[in-house]
């Protein structure tokens, strides 16, 4: 039986995606090839490579302004990358320190320019994203995680700047429209909210590439990826199939703004019960919380273990919180059905009959 899975990453994707990679690997559209097996120069992968590129600038409301790379690597080589072919070594870039994944992005970006850290919450262990904090104009960019995947917190307004910013949208990409008019350059590691892991989605504004003098190496280098259309080596193929498969699903669903509407009434269901039942408490500051990962733990330390159980009991997996938080952690990504949001706000509230 199909469990409802929690996972923060690799994660769930529509059931309706998994039919159709699973069809292509046997066979692509009919063509008596599997997808895994064609050349990333055939015609049939122009097509699907063309396709997730223009899909990625649709369902952002971006046009030619931008490049869409599919690169390897994962988030973690964005780190050094953006700051690596952004920064030179005498300018400065601004950092928000949100979460883990936020402080290493710093720790790789300081290999290249001077980094401020401009904001942290790091002493109340990542419970709030920083507000009104001084962003000096003359930062090269600003760079975010927008939403913090291992804290169950989100920027749920951009810090006001006429800075550019970089985000990391790993955990949220697609999830919720963005003004892409505030931004030189996003990044999400596919496995979180689009695809399979082994693809992480670039998408870089035209021109702020090729002004540092450093020896960029060529892989690593933005200017090889645009100037070859993402096709400069082989490109992870399949992933990016996948991806493709699961932006014409957002599109069937009416587009980002719809998959929005949606993840908005998924938290209200699981937050609501978090607040209202009295055996569980949430971790983050109320206004911060992330529409895509819902971190909550158990008042009573003793309640954690049986409430595991009884969420494996009813087929829900991976609920349990990263160890940097302990409790639980509902990752509850595009794909994830009201369906399965409302069997483990069920299952809180039996547990609750039962133990309360
Ligand atoms: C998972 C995650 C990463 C790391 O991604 P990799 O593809 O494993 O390098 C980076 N940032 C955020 C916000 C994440 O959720």
């Amino acid at each position: 039986m199909k469990k409802h899975n929690f996972s923060a990453g690799p994660a769930i994707l529509p059931a309706s995606v998994f039919e159709q990679a699973a069809e292509a690997v046997r066979d692509l559209d009919g063509i008596g090839l599997s997808v895994l097996e064609i050349s990333h120069r055939s015609a049939e992968f122009k097509a699907i490579l063309s396709e997730a590129q223009q899909s990625v600038k649709d369902l952002l409301g971006i046009g030619d302004e931008f490049d869409v790379l599919f690169l390897t690597g994962g988030a973690s080589s964005q780190f050094y990358m953006t700051a690596m072919n952004l920064l030179a070594n005498n300018e400065t870039a601004g950092y928000v320190d949100t979460g883990t994944w936020s402080a290493k992005a710093i720790k790789e970006a300081e290999r290249f320019g001077a980094i401020k850290k401009l904001a942290s919450s790091k002493e109340d262990n990542y419970t709030y994203v920083p507000k009104g904090f001084d962003i000096p104009s003359d930062l090269k960019y600003l760079h975010i995680t927008s939403n913090n995947t291992v804290f169950g917190t989100q920027f749920r307004q951009l810090p006001d700047t006429k800075v550019p910013i970089i985000a990391d949208m790993s955990s949220e990409i697609f999830s919720r429209p963005v003004d892409m008019s505030r931004y030189d350059l996003i990044y999400a590691g596919a496995q979180k909210n689009l695809g399979p892991a082994g693809v992480t989605l670039v998408v870089v504004r035209k021109g702020i590439t090729g002004k540092v003098k450093r020896e960029i190496p060529t892989m690593l280098n933005y200017e090889t990826h645009i100037a070859k259309d993402s096709a400069f080596n082989t490109p992870p193929t399949y992933p990016i199939y996948v991806c493709l498969l699961t932006m014409r699903w957002i599109k069937a669903q009416g587009g980002v703004a719809a998959v929005a509407a949606n993840n908005d009434k998924k938290a209200k269901l699981i937050y609501d019960e978090i607040d209202s039942n009295p055996l569980f408490e949430g971790t983050t500051a109320v206004e911060d919380r992330s529409l895509m990962n819902a971190t909550f733990i158990a008042k009573n330390d003793a309640h954690t273990a049986p409430f595991l159980e009884a969420c494996a009991a009813a087929n829900i997996s991976a609920i349990k919180g990263h160890r940097s938080v302990g409790g639980f952690r509902a990752s509850i990504y595009n794909a994830m059905p009201m369906e399965s949001v409302q069997i483990l706000v069920d299952v809180m509230r039996d547990f609750t009959a039962k133990n309360g």
